[in-house]
């Protein structure tokens, strides 16, 4: 079991949302999501996910900074490798991720689009 844990942006509790088995932890502040590590590449490759995300993304908190809510090593803002526009914020010690509202939705969309695209081209 996942002890509970505060936003990093917050610092308030987050609560646990299982998406397709697979357990999230959500921000009822910012709706900010935290992902454990990886938890995010399998869930963006499921067909609905993206409604766990359906805040409207709010201002870029990329200059606030923010400590890993589980082993509290500086999160470091990370480029996504295939969509250079996102940027979340990466523990570089235990791998968690943490997502503003709406860029999860926003990652999702983009990988959907461009799987297509290889389906297609
Ligand atoms: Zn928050
Ligand atoms: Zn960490």
């Amino acid at each position: 079991m996942n002890e509970s844990i505060d936003c990093p942006k917050c610092k308030i509790e987050m609560k646990p949302q299982l998406v397709e088995g697979i357990e999230v932890d959500r921000c009822p502040g910012c709706q900010g999501i935290w992902f454990d590590m990886l938890e995010h590449e399998d869930l963006k490759k499921m067909p609905g996910s993206e409604s766990l995300d359906n805040a409207v993304s709010g201002k870029d908190s990329s200059d606030v900074v923010k400590d890993c809510p589980r082993c509290h090593t500086r999160l470091s803002p990370t480029h996504d490798a295939e969509q250079p526009h996102i940027v979340y914020d990466k523990c570089s010690s235990c791998y968690g991720v943490f997502f503003d509202a709406g860029e999860f939705a926003d990652l999702k969309e983009l990988t959907l689009k461009e799987r297509l695209k290889a389906w297609v081209g």
